[in-house]
């Protein structure tokens, strides 16, 4: 055997959603946007083809200019990466290794446990609250002399649940002002909750606040791969020192400079998501599953012990969630068709859970 790091051993080869078994199965595993690319960005990505055999431009200036207007800050505090995740990915990098902690809720976005021990770093996983939202006192009591980074999943990945803007400002008072905390804000397009944190508001009162955002979900470029934090210049730079070059692709530039362009036709189709969602919880209200109000593309089953068996029945239906077992199951707002069978396969599912 060759020599490895021992974190291999702990490490989970991420596992993607589960894929449609058929023609009559809806994939609502993985957050993905029901709706296919704009023509505008087909075209704008068909425009880039001949030039698929050069390396794309690293500081992505035509984003770049585009997001410093559209987000109103400096170029300098902008750093992209092969989707929000790589960037995570630098910002756990930059700011942690070995012997260093990383603090987050849990359960929360999948990939961070892993990207926490790939940096050598160890995660601190803190228990959501018992309306799975982050305990952001309990987050605070997590800090250490070895904190190095703070992940706030906002609204939370698998369930839905905002930070209020007093929550965090109480949070941020109790944190040291040179641990980085970062507001991952992958979400944030699905969200109209008019309490909920916004991250580019702490950006820009507090020096240790970053933002990560992605054109994966709201935008519908999951598979053309492109995110970016909003961070300090000094942190930027950071990013860009620990990121693998030429990561984000020049289609995937071209097609995020083009959605930034054609934002009010993408407000529309979000609009149709938020709906949707709307729709789907009040029949799950219905019937009776008390949800908790979800602030992204999904909902939350809260299934706990029972959900084996409901994910049993919601595949038998053709629904593939997200589950996870003995907590819950993530059901991503698809196309109306698709939430139609969802409901109906959650109306047949409920007296299990
Ligand atoms: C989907 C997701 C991301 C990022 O996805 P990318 O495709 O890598 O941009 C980041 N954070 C959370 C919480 C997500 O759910």
């Amino acid at each position: 055997m060759v020599l490895q790091r021992p974190v291999m051993n702990d490490l989970p080869v991420y596992k993607q959603g589960a894929a449609p078994e058929g023609p009559d199965s809806f994939k609502l595993s993985s957050n993905e946007n029901p709706f296919g690319p704009l023509p505008s960005v087909v075209d704008a990505v068909a425009s880039r083809l001949g030039l698929i055999n050069t390396y794309p431009a690293i500081s992505a200036p035509e984003l770049t200019d585009a997001l410093s207007v559209r987000l109103g800050v400096d170029a300098e505090c902008l750093a992209f990466g092969a989707g929000s995740v790589e960037v995570a990915s630098q910002l756990i990098h930059a700011s942690a290794g070995a012997g260093d902690e990383v603090i987050f809720a849990w359960r929360s976005f999948e990939a961070y446990p892993s990207l926490v021990k790939i940096a050598g770093a160890t995660p601190v996983m803190v228990p959501l609250t018992a309306d799975h939202r982050h305990d952001l006192d309990a987050m605070a009591d997590a800090v250490t002399e070895n904190t190095r980074l703070i992940l706030i999943c906002n609204p939370n990945n698998p369930t839905g649940g905002v930070v209020s803007t007093a929550e965090l400002d109480a949070f941020m008072a109790r944190v040291p002002s040179n641990i980085l905390v970062v507001v991952d804000e992958a979400y944030v397009h699905f969200n109209t909750d008019p309490d909920t944190a916004v991250g580019l508001d702490f950006f820009r009162r507090y020096q240790n606040v970053a933002v990560l955002h992605t054109f994966s979900k709201a935008y519908g470029l999951a598979g053309l791969r492109v995110g970016y934090a909003i961070a300090r210049p000094e942190v930027a730079a950071n990013l860009r020192r620990v990121s693998v070059p030429f990561a984000v692709s020049d289609l995937a530039q071209h097609a995020a400079v083009t959605s930034l362009a054609v934002e009010p036709e993408l407000e529309e189709r979000i609009a149709v998501i938020r709906a949707e969602r709307a729709r789907v919880e009040a029949a799950l209200d219905e019937q009776g599953w008390g949800l908790e109000r979800s602030h992204g593309n999904f909902v939350w089953l809260n299934t706990g012990a029972a959900t084996v068996a409901v994910n049993e029945v919601l595949i038998e239906s053709g629904i593939l969630g997200r589950a996870f077992p003995g907590e819950g199951i993530r059901v991503s707002i698809g196309s109306a068709a698709a939430n139609d069978r969802f409901i109906e396969a959650a109306r047949r599912a409920h007296k299990l859970s």
